[in-house]
């Protein structure tokens, strides 16, 4: 899933870190829809991390920058941006299924 330049990145301990502390801070609940997912949604980054940005950590650690989301609200805030396919769209779980 994570691309080629990030893969590092999503691997590093000091990602983890960021990530299971942003998570406690937010109670392990999704910020949109408040649903408590555990440590099994999405940390999702509201600036896309880019190979100009990924090794930044005023981007990719920033509070600031981050969100915690479910799933399905991940899925929903990158539906305008994602490279679907004409022939598969979101269903209301959040699931690509086909047209
Ligand atoms: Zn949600
Ligand atoms: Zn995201």
């Amino acid at each position: 899933m994570a691309q080629e330049f990030s893969r590092a990145f999503y691997r590093s301990a000091a990602w983890l870190k960021c990530r299971a502390a942003y998570i406690a801070s937010v109670f392990y609940c999704c910020e949109l829809c408040k649903e408590a997912v555990g440590t099994s949604g999405i940390l999702h980054h509201k600036i896309s991390l880019c190979p100009e940005n990924i090794n930044d950590p005023n981007i990719t650690l920033n509070w600031d920058h981050l969100e915690y989301l479910c799933v399905r609200c991940h899925n929903q805030t990158h539906s305008d941006n994602l490279p679907v396919r004409g022939d598969v769209k979101f269903d209301d779980q959040g699931y690509l299924v086909r047209r």
